[in-house]
């Protein structure tokens, strides 16, 4: 019998899998091992796909797998199907679908991971603590006492959390044989892992909790809550429950780093239950040793960011994807998928229940709930006992803002701290000012390889390019004229600036890039709003995720009008969540809040129904003008991008991209373009591209597996880089 050809996913942007022949060595050769193999002049890591007859290369020219890594399959057959079905459904080369999915140490060739170590009570350890000898060391004592209660020991990470578990302490423990250092392992499993009690459910999170535990096999369910709800906890009851019946919960949200107050909670809730946490800034040693106690089922509950719905999972029961309406569930370079849509997909094959949590659903999520595909669970209350917030417009034609803070505004401001409360500002904007312009000629400093203008960061006292990174010195007059100039409009450091100006004694925190760049930074402002110290608050977009800060009572929108006049055709919806989400940060505790709103277009039709009607009555309406424009949901799109250093090579390429589909079957396909991007020139490339809106999704599926690969033989596809994005978010 003929040897086997081997095909393997290697990282490489080709569209198919590569043959090998086995090793010399005899092994025994599965699909989702891993294999070392010689590439070009070099080696690479590998997973094995499948086991074949025959491949199109003569035998005597393929080459041999050097050596297996895996004694036993690293992937199971479920998750290869999962990854095989994303490199398809997004045209992405199944080698960089697999590297995506795999820890980087694991890419490189490394086995198991490096062991975590864990502390915990010796005898001696249990008897001083018993006899009071430690009555002079509290320190000591507090950390024994905690450790106790834990006979699996608890890693040095988790000690940390308690304020008096430095380094130094627990040295001093350990020199004394108190406590010793042992391997890192998760509870023992018991069928009946008992997390603390919660709270007391409302009859809404209690029907919620009701529906999703009880039902069985595959469904999705949209848990549509208003911010402050309770979705959280909806969420972890469905969690306590799949961990009851033995099996595990995977839990994505959109930045952990912004989720510190749900990490607590899951710890504190399940404090004997093993938890993963998957996130970009784990180092590789945490983020292989996390993806391996997942596929243990050593952790039960695992916790991550986009690329955590890849995690290997031994016992899944129930698949959560908190905010599912936030754009950073989507790749947006490389493999451009959609973590929340690959979350269903999964769900589905493993026949579980999949959960899409949000107060302001996307469109899509809404889309499948109304057509009866998910299943819609409202959680219309509030948990605390604030009521909604009222909502105020401030007309900025009548009343014209200094700094971007009109009398009305100010005047509230004023009040609301004057009563003790809380004050909110969202302005998404960072810098000082977004341009300096000049009155004499009309003038603005622009970026030299963007078609974009140069942002004023005073802190800094630089001129820095948002879109490419350049950054300049700040010209002391226009070069145009020599005329002086001034900065126009205004940001989040304009802001602050302001309000400490008229509010001398209200300490305030801002929240943007600029100020939250240094690890630990976030935390300590979330902190010091959280403690009360800081009285207001003020921020971009990275305010209106998920943060609980209690004591707001008033919310002010600086700039409604950023969002109603966007080119993409989700600009609306972007308005309306981040409009919705950072309302909703308004009186969380037990007083009401409210929320001022400064526009020049307060009859605007849609910024009226958001006011008035809220976020499900606007999205009804802004689905209209959808399905009269044939976009998402109504439609299936793809977008072909392209870009090169002049703006005729990008044009070229998709214009022979074109050429190679008119020569293909085109039913239920629309060829929109080529056109140029909405910023044509970027980081001094030229942009442009090519977009297929289909109102059938096979059709669409259909035809780029045909087109997909003529693409890549274009003679033009040497000079321009492109990229094919299947459901991209924005298509302008
Ligand atoms: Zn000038
Ligand atoms: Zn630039």
């Amino acid at each position: 019998m003929a040897e086997p050809i081997l095909k393997v996913a290697l990282d490489a942007p080709v569209m198919q899998a590569f043959d090998y022949l086995p090793p010399t060595a005899p092994v025994s050769l599965r699909p989702g091992q891993r294999v070392s193999v010689p590439f070009r002049s070099g080696e690479r890591v590998g997973v094995i796909l499948e086991l074949a007859e025959d491949s199109k290369i003569p035998r005597d020219r393929l080459r041999r797998i050097r050596v297996c890594l895996d004694p036993e399959p690293l992937l199971d057959a479920k998750l290869m199907a999962l990854l095989d079905w994303a490199a398809t459904y997004y045209q992405h080369p199944p080698g960089e679908v697999y590297a995506a999915a795999l820890p980087r140490l694991l890419r490189r060739g490394r086995g198991e991971a490096a062991h975590q170590h864990a502390w915990r009570t010796t005898a001696a350890g249990i008897a001083a603590l018993g006899e009071g000898s430690l009555a002079r060391a509290p320190a000591q004592a507090r950390i024994l006492t905690e450790l106790i209660g834990k006979p699996w020991g608890m890693p040095m990470e988790e000690l940390r959390r308690f304020g008096a578990a430095t380094a130094k302490t627990i040295r001093a423990l350990a020199t004394k044989g108190l406590i010793e250092k042992v391997r890192a392992t998760s509870p023992p499993l018991t069928g009946q892992p008992a997390p603390r009690p919660g709270p007391i459910l409302n009859d809404a999170q209690r029907a919620a909790v009701e529906q999703i535990t009880g039902s069985s096999g595959y469904g999705v369910f949209l848990l549509e809550g208003v911010t402050g709800s309770g979705k959280t906890e909806v969420y972890l009851q469905c969690v306590a429950a799949e961990l009851s019946r033995g099996r595990q919960a995977l839990l994505l949200v959109p930045e952990i780093g912004l989720t510190p107050q749900l990490l607590e909670r899951i710890r504190a809730r399940f404090p004997t239950v093993g938890l993963a946490v998957m996130h970009s800034s784990l180092s590789d040693g945490q983020r292989l040793d996390a993806w391996q106690r997942a596929r243990r089922g050593e952790a039960r509950i695992v916790v991550g960011t986009r690329s955590a719905v890849f995690t290997p999972l031994a016992d899944p029961g129930i698949i959560i994807v908190d905010e599912e309406h936030d754009a950073s569930f989507k790749q947006h370079e490389g493999f451009r998928y959609s973590a929340r849509d690959i979350a269903v997909w999964r769900a589905h094959q493993l026949d579980i229940t999949a959960v899409l949590g949000s107060a302001t659903p996307s469109f899509e999520t809404l889309f499948n709930s109304m057509s009866g595909r998910y299943r819609k669970l409202a959680l219309p209350e509030r948990t605390g006992a604030a009521g909604h917030p009222s909502v105020h417009l401030i007309d900025l034609r009548r009343h014209t803002p200094t700094d971007g803070l009109s009398a009305p505004l100010l005047a509230a401001i004023g009040r609301h701290l004057g009563e003790g409360g809380q004050v909110l500002l969202y302005l998404n904007r960072r810098g000082f000012a977004p341009t300096l312009f000049c009155p004499g000629c009309g003038g603005t400093i622009d970026c030299k390889r963007c078609d974009a203008r140069l942002v004023l960061h005073r802190d800094r006292n630089r001129l820095v390019c948002h879109h490419c990174g350049a950054e300049r010195s700040v010209p002391a007059e226009c070069p145009e004229c020599k005329g002086t100039l001034y900065p126009l409009g205004q940001g989040t450091e304009r802001l602050e600036n302001a309000l400490q100006m008229h509010f001398p004694d209200a300490p305030a925190e801002r929240l943007d890039r600029d100020t939250t760049r240094r690890r630990g930074e976030l935390e300590e402002r979330l902190a010091r709003v959280a403690s009360g110290r800081a009285r207001i608050l003020l921020g971009t977009q990275m305010l209106t995720k998920g943060h609980d800060f209690p004591a707001v009572t008033l919310v002010a929108v600086i700039d409604a009008d950023q969002g109603l006049f966007g080119t993409d055709f989700r600009a609306a919806e972007r308005l309306a969540q981040s409009f919705v989400q950072v309302a909703g940060r308004a009186g969380r505790g037990d007083r009401a809040g409210e929320v001022f709103v400064q526009t020049l277009f307060p009859e605007h039709p849609l910024l009226r129904l958001l006011v008035q009607g809220g976020y499900e009555q606007f999205a009804r309406e802004a689905l209209l003008e959808r399905k009269a424009a044939a976009w998402p949901p109504y439609s299936h799109l793809a977008l072909l991008r392209a870009e090169a250093s002049r703006a005729e090579i990008a044009q070229d390429f998709l214009e022979a991209a074109r050429r190679q589909a008119e020569g293909l079957d085109l039913s239920d396909i629309t060829l929109l373009g080529p056109a140029p991007a909405a910023m044509e020139r970027r980081a001094g490339r030229f942009r442009a591209q090519l977009l297929l809106q289909s109102p059938k999704r096979p059709a669409l599926q259909r035809f780029l597996a045909g087109w997909r690969p003529l693409l890549a033989e274009l003679r033009e596809a040497r000079t321009a880089r492109w990229s094919l994005d299947v459901d991209p978010l924005e298509a302008d």
